[in-house]
């Protein structure tokens, strides 16, 4: 019996299943009740350990329970700091806007304004969708192949996964889907594809007011921009009075190696998504950076309850304190080139799964042409005590994504772990010869 049957069995998940909507998800994956957990291990209500490389799809970049985060945290609530504020100027907000602006922003000469749009990834896209729709008076918004934008309309409207789409209900308007860098094969530039819609009156696509793209598709299976894709869409953009808007979502606060993914291409967006990990604790928290002349919002126009989350405002201020020297970067990069080599090595012992590396810094993973097989591998994994989960439309990813804090020893560990998950499931696939993934059904 697998870890899995045995807590449907003995009726652990009895609440869950009995009470909570049929929409959660995660809890499928991974069937156990969570008690505890510090840094990369988690423990469940009977005492089981888990190694944890999913944290918390990228909400966790700085482990669970980071004692220097809970710290500060346990003494803002002793000392009766302010909770909740919707979006009062408070000490803790003062603390997060001058820390930001001082280790993230002025050492990049980034001039942005910062915008609070609500706590979640989605509305920090919403926002970001409306600011330019407004600044440039357009309606259409392109958005790339396979990109994953968060779950309300707008951003729904520019997401590519069609599960999730039909789960709008309604038509998803306003906005065109090109394809992603290598969507159509590494031989047909789909830049130059793009432009030809941009260019020409004929295409029936009108002039977008912005372009929103990830650097990594973390949800749509660890694509990855190209340097010069990324840049000539950049360069396409500035050309046509089109706003570049970077979804830095997942991929921000370090997971690819630097704090912004976008740094390495040398490129700056117009406007800039951050969540998931900017909270530092795995508290909500939403940013929409602009550009100031995109900063035409009227007070209030844009609002929610919960723009002024206090405590995560204490902890991402504290959190930022791993970006004032380079160590903890250069560290991601020797544990990012740590994983590349398990996983490439994996692959190569593997030679008739056809597998393929995918990704960059902590966010790597292996695409596996049969379908089922990934799931397979994080099922694998989980019960051996590994929380990993799948990418891709098709979840034909397992995807390698642990807090960027974790040691080497423990990122080896898991990574064992990793290589038994794939060596049980092998046997099991190899067997099949056709490719199963890819198809629109
Ligand atoms: C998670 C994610 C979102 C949505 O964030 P939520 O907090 O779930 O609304 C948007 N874009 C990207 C790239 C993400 O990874």
């Amino acid at each position: 019996m697998t870890r899995a049957d045995l807590a449907q069995a003995d009726g652990t998940l009895d609440v869950f299943e009995q009470l909570e909507s049929e929409v959660r998800s995660y809890c499928r994956s991974f069937p156990v009740v969570f008690r505890k957990a510090v840094d990369w291990t988690l423990w469940d209500t009977e005492g089981n350990e888990y190694l944890d490389f999913f944290a918390g799809a990228g909400a966790l970049n700085y482990g669970h329970n980071n004692s220097m985060l809970k710290a500060k945290l346990i003494r803002y609530l002793i000392d009766d700091g302010i909770s909740h504020s919707l979006d009062m100027a408070t000490e803790a907000k003062e603390r997060f806007l001058q820390r930001f602006k001082e280790v993230i922003l002025t050492p990049r000469n980034l001039i942005y304004k910062v915008m609070f749009p609500g706590p979640t990834g989605t509305n920090a896209v919403e926002a970001a969708l409306k600011i330019a729709r407004k600044v440039t008076g357009r309606t259409n918004v392109v958005g790339f192949t396979n990109a994953f934008h968060g779950m309300t309309l707008g951003a729904l409207a520019v997401t590519g996964n069609k599960f999730k789409r039909q789960g709008a209900g309604v038509p998803l308007h306003h906005a065109t889907i090109m394809p992603y860098d290598g969507y159509m094969g590494a031989e047909v530039d789909t830049l130059s594809y793009f432009e030809n819609y941009v260019k020409d009156s004929g295409s029936g696509v009108s002039l977008p007011a912005a372009v929103i793209v990830e650097t990594l598709q973390g949800e749509g299976g660890l694509n990855m921009a190209g340097t010069g894709w990324l840049r000539g869409l950049a360069e396409l953009c500035r050309h046509y009075g089109i706003l570049l808007i970077i979804d830095d979502i997942q991929m921000g606060c370090g997971r690819t190696g630097s704090f912004f993914s976008f740094e390495p291409y040398g490129v700056e967006p117009d406007i800039v998504c951050l969540s998931k990990s900017i909270g530092g604790f795995g508290l909500p928290m939403a940013l929409t950076l602009m550009k100031p002349e995109l900063d035409v919002w009227a007070p209030g126009e844009h609002n929610g309850t919960f723009r002024g989350n206090n405590l995560a405002f204490i902890c991402a201020a504290e959190a930022l304190r791993y970006w004032e020297k380079t160590e903890f970067e250069q560290a991601i990069g020797e544990k990012a080139a740590l994983l590349e080599g398990a996983l490439q090595s994996l692959i190569i012992r593997y030679p008739q799964l056809k597998a393929e590396w995918r990704g960059k810094g902590l966010m790597q993973g292996i695409a596996f042409p049969f379908e089922g097989m990934a799931e397979a591998v994080c099922a694998a994994a989980f019960r051996r005590g590994l929380i990993m989960e799948t990418s891709g439309t098709d979840s034909e990813v397992a995807k390698v994504m642990p807090p960027l804090t974790i040691t080497k020893t423990a990122l080896e560990r898991g990574l064992h772990i990793l290589g038994e998950s794939v060596a049980e499931v092998a046997n099991q696939f190899a067997a099949q010869t056709v490719p199963t993934v890819g198809t629109n059904q």
